[in-house]
C-alpha cells in the first residue's frame, strides 16, 4: 500500500468511484473504499533514506528500538526513490545537493509527501546568515507537507509530525485529491533587522521613561544620597605552578637555523628580524611560522619533504588566508616520528582571475584535495595540479565564497551584528 502510482491507481479509483456512485448504495461503497485507501496509505508510509546532518541522528533514533516508528506504519525505509512515498528531510540542505534532492523527489511516484525536520531544513537554521551554500528553507526546492521545528526536534516531535501527515492523508480522496504543494519563491526576509529595529524603538522609549522617572525622583527627593556599598576585599589566590611540556622533536630555533642555512630568504612570519633567543622563547607548544618567497616555495617544500634530518613527512593541512590585497597559501607539516611541526606560508599576489601558484600535490599527495578546496573557496589556481575542479560548490557557482570581496545578495544574508 505504501506506494501507489498516481497515474494508474488514483485515476482508476476515481473512475471506479464515479461508476459505483450511480448504483444503489454505491456512494456509500465508494466513500468507504476511498477511506480505506486513504487509511492504508496513511498507515504505511515508506520513507526514503535521507538524512544530511545532526537531525538525521534523531530520525534514526525515531526508527530504532526505543521509539520504533514501525508502530506508526513508517516501517520500510527505502534506499530507492521508486519505492518510497515520503522524504523526511533531516538536516541542512546545501545548494550543491539541491539538484539531487529534486531528482529524487521527481523519481518518487505519487502520491508523495515531504516532512521538513529541524530549523536547518525549515529556514537554514543557524546558517541563515552569512552562508553562501545553505538553502534557506526546503520549501524553496520541494513542496513540504509538514514542518517540525527544533534544533534538533526530538523523536516525539517527529512522531507528532508523522501523525499530522497521517491526518492530512486520511482526508484525501476524490473531493480533496492529493496534489503537489506550492513552492516558496519570495525573496529572503531579513527578520532579524526588523526585530532589532522594533527592539531599539522599545529600548529608546524605556530609556526616556527611566530618565524622566529619575528627574522626577530628584525633584521629589532633593537631599537623597544613594548608599555606598562596602568594598569586598580582593582575595589573594595562589598562582598555579606550570609544568614544562616535554620537548617535542626538533626545536624551533634548530629548524630555523637549518632551513636558513639552505634558504637565506626564509623569515619568521610577523618577525622578519627575529633573533635566535626570541624564536627559542616561542617554546615547543608554538609551531614555527615561516614565510617563503613564491619563487622558492616548491623548492623549500621539496626539501622539507625529502630531508631525513627534519623528517616532516606528513602534510596536516594546506589552506589559504585572504588579506584583501594578496593571499597567503599556508602549508602545515608534521614530523610523525618526533612530533615537531612547521607552518610555511607563501604570499601570492592577486590577478584578474584570482591568483596562481605551483602545486605540491606530487610531493604530498594529501595536498591534491586541499588545493582543490583552496581553489574552490578562494580561486587560487595551482599550476600542474592533476585535477583542479571545484570541490564543494557547483561548477557554475559565481565566485569564490571565502574571498573577502565575495558578495551575493541572492545567497548571502549578511549578519547585522
Ligand atoms: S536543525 Fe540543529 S540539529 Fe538539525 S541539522 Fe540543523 S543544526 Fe543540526
Amino acid at each position: 500500500m505504501g506506494v501507489i502510482h498516481e497515474n494508474t491507481s488514483s485515476v482508476l479509483a476515481h473512475q471506479a468511484g464515479e461508476i459505483a456512485e450511480k448504483l444503489p448504495g454505491g456512494a456509500t461503497l465508494a466513500r468507504s473504499v476511498e477511506m480505506l485507501v486513504a487509511w492504508g496509505r496513511a498507515n504505511s508510509l515508506w520513507p526514503l533514506l535521507y538524512g544530511t546532518s545532526c537531525c538525521a541522528i534523531e530520525m534514526m533514533c525515531t526508527g530504532a528500538s526505543r521509539h520504533d516508528w514501525a508502530r506508526f506504519g513508517v516501517e520500510v525505509a527505502r534506499a530507492s526513490a521508486r519505492q518510497a512515498d515520503l522524504i523526511i528531510l533531516a538536516g541542512t540542505i546545501v545548494e550543491k545537493m539541491g539538484d539531487n534532492l529534486l531528482t529524487l523527489y521527481e523519481q518518487m511516484p505519487g502520491p508523495k509527501y515531504i516532512i521538513a525536520m529541524g530549523s536547518c531544513t525549515i529556514t537554514g537554521g543557524p546558517f541563515y546568515y552569512d552562508s553562501y551554500s545553505v538553502i534557506k528553507g526546503a520549501d524553496r526546492l520541494v513542496p513540504v507537507d509538514v514542518f517540525i521545528p527544533g534544533c534538533p526536534p526530538r523523536p516525539e516531535a517527529l512522531f507528532y509530525g508523522i501523525m499530522q501527515l497521517q491526518e492530512k492523508i486520511k482526508k484525501e480522496g476524490r473531493e480533496i485529491p492529493w496534489e503537489i504543494g506550492e513552492l516558496v519563491n519570495t525573496p529572503f526576509i531579513d527578520t532579524f533587522t526588523e526585530t532589532q529595529q522594533d527592539w531599539d524603538a522599545l529600548e529608546k522609549k524605556k530609556d526616556e521613561e527611566l530618565a524622566e522617572a529619575k528627574k522626577q525622583f530628584k525633584r521629589d527627593n532633593p537631599d537623597y544620597k544613594p548608599p555606598k556599598p562596602a568594598r569586598v576585599k580582593k582575595a589573594k589566590l595562589p598562582s598555579p605552578t606550570r609544568k614544562r611540556v616535554a620537548n617535542q622533536g626538533i626545536s624551533n630555533w634548530t629548524l630555523l637555523q637549518t632551513l636558513q642555512k639552505k634558504f637565506p630568504g626564509l623569515t619568521v612570519h610577523d618577525h622578519p628580524d627575529a633573533t635566535p633567543k626570541e624564536v627559542a622563547e616561542l617554546g615547543t607548544d608554538v609551531p614555527l611560522d615561516l614565510v617563503v618567497p613564491k619563487e622558492q616555495y616548491r623548492e623549500v617544500v621539496q626539501y622539507l619533504k625529502d630531508s631525513k634530518e627534519l623528517g616532516l613527512e606528513m602534510l596536516i593541512q594546506l589552506t589559504c588566508v585572504d588579506w584583501k590585497e594578496y593571499f597567503d597559501v599556508v602549508v602545515h607539516l608534521l614530523s610523525v616520528e618526533d612530533g615537531h611541526k612547521l607552518f610555511l606560508r607563501c604570499r601570492v599576489e592577486k590577478d584578474e582571475d584570482g591568483a596562481e601558484i605551483e602545486t605540491i600535490s606530487d610531493l604530498y599527495p594529501a595536498a591534491d584535495w586541499h588545493e582543490r578546496e583552496v581553489y574552490d573557496m578562494f580561486g587560487v589556481r595551482f599550476t600542474n595540479h592533476p585535477d583542479l575542479r571545484r570541490m564543494y560548490l557547483k561548477e557554475n557557482f559565481p565566485g569564490h565564497p571565502l574571498c573577502k570581496d565575495f558578495k551575493d545578495s541572492s545567497r548571502v544574508i549578511v549578519r547585522p551584528y
